[in-house]
């Protein structure tokens, strides 16, 4: 338990986990047990930490919980996303077990937008909660992106957490999404470009490499995974982008270009501005894209027009309420916030599952005093 940075001092999450460990051991930690059963329930669409923390509250005060995902575990990003050697499974797994031994109903497999309707749902339930996410991922517009073993950061993540729960995945096992002996070239600076290299390295890759268009100083990313990753022989490219994928048929290099940071722009940060006859190239024989995720279409998808969204496409709430712009339909997490954290996700979803009693129960009330 002490930590290994030479401060001499002790972590605080490596006592938590010893904590929450132990009470999962001596079996401290119950399934939900509401006093009373309510006649009431609530359809929440999204299984990830957003979804769950709604989900077990709204349990705990009685109600009939109902929870839609599209996968087919529940988890969300912690479960597809996350890598393994980041957030053990077995630790999801054993939370999602102990919401269905307290009651609450999951319906896996199910799209909702798709094989079952928003608006259905929300005449099935008192209230509705939005706990999607955001999983669209943003492209790039560059000659020979449509080349064999060019991926989305979420394919590359997903195959492996799959092969990691013991799943078969062809795609992993005939060597299309395994990194193994390859030079692996992952373009992009936020945390899940650090999960896509540390990966890479852990599957065994010849080489891992990272280009970013900015400076070390300027990235999204935790500046502790860019130490982890250079401990662990990943090779970081600053103030490099991306000019064209080069191959026939596969992918075999990428030309870049150099970059130098120019004047801030309305948000403060430095503009990139290539250098002209910059060039390089280095050697690629699987290309990752980790350029981030903006929401769905949700008013499309769910076919509802009065959703509002911001311009970013992320929905709309009332922050006292957690209600969106339609009556009784809530949301949480990542979809209101854009791309964020898990504890962020888990606390909307806590203080969405109070507001959404409120409003159960004062319609309730309305609806009794209407009847006298
Ligand atoms: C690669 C990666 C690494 C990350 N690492 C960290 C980290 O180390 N620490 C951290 O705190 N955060 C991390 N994050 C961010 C964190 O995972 C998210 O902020 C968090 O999971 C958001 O929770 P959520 O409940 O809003 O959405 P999600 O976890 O995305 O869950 C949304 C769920 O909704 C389901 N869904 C979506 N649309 C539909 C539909 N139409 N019908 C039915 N179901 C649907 C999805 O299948 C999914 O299960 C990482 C993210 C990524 C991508």
């Amino acid at each position: 338990m002490i930590e290994q940075a030479g401060h001499g001092t002790v972590t605080i999450g490596s006592v938590e986990k010893y904590i929450t460990d132990t009470a999962w051991e001596e079996g401290w930690v119950k399934p939900v047990k509401p006093v009373r059963e309510r006649s009431q329930s609530v359809g929440i669409v999204g299984a990830g930490p957003g979804g769950l923390a709604a989900a077990e509250q709204l349990r705990r005060k009685g109600y009939e919980v109902h929870v839609y995902d599209r996968y087919d575990r529940v988890g969300g990003l912690m479960i597809y996303g996350i890598p393994n050697f980041k957030l053990e499974k077995d630790v999801v797994e054993r939370r999602s077990d102990l919401l269905v031994r307290g009651g609450v109903q999951f319906h896996l497999n199910c799209d909702v937008g798709n094989a079952e309707n928003f608006a259905d749902l929300r005449k099935k339930h008192d209230a509705v909660l939005i706990a999607t996410g955001v999983y669209k991922a943003r492209d790039i517009k560059l000659p020979g992106v449509g080349l064999q073993n060019v991926f989305p950061a979420m394919d590359f993540l997903t195959a492996s957490n799959r092969k990691g729960l013991g799943d078969d995945v062809p795609a992993f096992d005939d060597g299309t999404l395994d990194a193994e002996g390859k030079a692996v070239v992952v373009i992009g600076g936020g945390d899940t470009a650090m999960d896509c290299v540390r990966t890479a390295v852990r599957q065994g890759a010849k080489s891992v490499r990272c280009l970013y268009r900015r400076d070390r100083k300027n990235m999204p990313g935790s500046q502790r995974e860019v130490a982890n990753a250079e401990e662990e022989g990943v090779e970081f490219l600053w103030l490099s982008a991306p000019e064209a994928f080069l191959g026939n048929g596969k992918v075999e290099a990428v030309r870049a270009q150099r970059v130098h940071l120019g004047m801030p722009d309305a948000t403060g940060r430095q503009t990139p501005q290539i250098i002209e006859d910059s060039s390089f190239t280095v050697e690629a024989d699987m290309v990752i894209k980790a350029l981030g995720f903006d929401p769905e279409d949700l008013p499309k998808l769910f076919d509802t027009e009065g959703l509002e969204v911001s311009r970013w496409g992320t929905v709309r709430v009332n922050f006292n309420t957690s209600m969106t712009s339609l009556d009784g339909v809530f949301a949480v997490g990542d979809i209101v916030r854009g791309a964020s954290l898990v504890v962020w996700a888990v606390r909307d979803g806590r203080d969405a599952a109070e507001q959404i009693h409120h409003y159960i129960q004062a319609k309730a009330t309305a609806a009794a005093e209407a009847a006298e």
